[in-house]
């Protein structure tokens, strides 16, 4: 598996319900179990690279994710996901972050999980060029300036999202090998992951309404004053709706 492409998306968390799933029938119930899935500022949605507006975003930093991650790491099966959580030392914020960007502040790593499907042609949360990937992995971050994951949810800055796309290709990504050969994380391995009675697979959302946000694509240009022109004033709270 590979990466293809990086999107930076930003959004104040989902409360899971006990019969939580992802079949379309149940997707229509989540309004009803947490007040957070509703509004007009949801995810996933389509991407559109050409009608994208163009950004000359600063790069965005990270931090502590060329070491391993503090141990011990937790992998589980949550019943809607597979999810990585690395030890986090108490009264610390020693792991991975990330900070630039259009960020305010730094964003610790909380937790990694995935979406996927059960063919190849589906599995990614979002659409770019109307191309859905087979796999989707979410890292979640916490904003520095929020001591707890639960604290961070109830702020619109609380979160950031960093999503990649996975693609499958028959030759093994070399780079990945430690991790797949540590963590077995084969394809056709997630696919036989249950959630109760049913295979857990097609574990992404129905797309979303853009409504009235605008998507930012970021360009690198050689005119320093396109920045200074372009810059977005991201401790508006408008930015993070
Ligand atoms: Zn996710």
């Amino acid at each position: 598996m590979i990466f293809s492409v990086l999107l930076l998306i930003l959004f104040p968390g989902v409360t899971v319900a006990d019969h939580f799933g992802y079949s379309l029938e149940l997707q229509k119930e989540w309004t009803k179990q947490s007040a957070s899935c509703e509004g007009k500022n949801q995810s996933p949605i389509s991407i559109s690279t050409a009608s994208a507006i163009p950004l000359a975003i600063p790069a965005l930093e990270f931090v502590g994710y060329h070491n391993l991650l503090p141990r011990p790491i937790s992998i589980s099966n949550n019943g809607h996901s597979v999810e990585l959580k690395p030890y986090r030392v108490p009264a610390q914020d020693n792991t991975a972050q990330i900070f630039g960007g259009l960020l305010p502040n730094k964003y610790h790593l909380e937790s990694f999980h995935f979406h996927w499907g059960r063919k190849n042609n589906r599995g990614s949360e979002h659409v770019i060029d109307s191309v859905r990937f087979p796999m989707e992995m979410h890292i979640i971050h916490r904003n520095e300036k929020y001591d707890t994951i639960n604290e961070a949810l109830n702020h619109s800055d609380g979160l950031v999202v960093l999503a990649f796309f996975l693609q499958t290709r028959e030759k093994d990504n070399s780079a990945l090998r430690p991790i797949l050969e540590e963590l077995q994380f084969l394809m056709s391995q997630f696919r036989t992951l249950t959630s109760g009675t049913h295979h857990l697979q097609d574990n992404y959302r129905r797309l979303q309404p853009l409504n009235e946000r605008k998507i930012y694509a970021k360009r690198v240009v050689a005119d320093a004053s396109y920045f200074k022109n372009s810059f977005l004033n991201v401790s508006d709270p408008a930015f993070w709706h």
